[in-house]
């Protein structure tokens, strides 16, 4: 399975990872380039993990990441009729913020 790639802001072309920078567990830096040869830009992200869906079968896990509230029961997702997404998640399969 093929991770989907981050599109560059300016030209919408697929963007190239070019390093990466752990800072924590859940927590990377990200740089950036444009795979566009006449766009050439790059740019700085992050990357996290926010919540599990389903915990480590490990016994001792280097690092415990709190279940998602959709799956503790504490958020369920509201699905939009017609829809087979809940409408928390936007077009690139992001939650939204309220
Ligand atoms: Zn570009």
């Amino acid at each position: 399975m093929e991770a989907t790639a981050m599109k560059c802001p300016s030209c919408r072309e697929k963007l190239r990872m070019r390093t990466t920078e752990e800072e924590a567990p859940c927590f990377k830096n990200v740089w950036y380039e444009c795979t566009n040869f006449d766009c050439g830009a790059t740019f700085k992200g992050h990357q996290t993990i926010v919540h599990q869906i389903r915990p480590s079968a490990l016994e001792n896990p280097y690092h415990v990441v709190p279940m998602a509230p959709t799956v503790t029961g504490k958020l369920k997702p509201k699905i939009p009729q017609g829809s087979t997404k809940p409408a928390s998640l936007d077009k690139s399969g992001l939650e939204q913020r309220p």
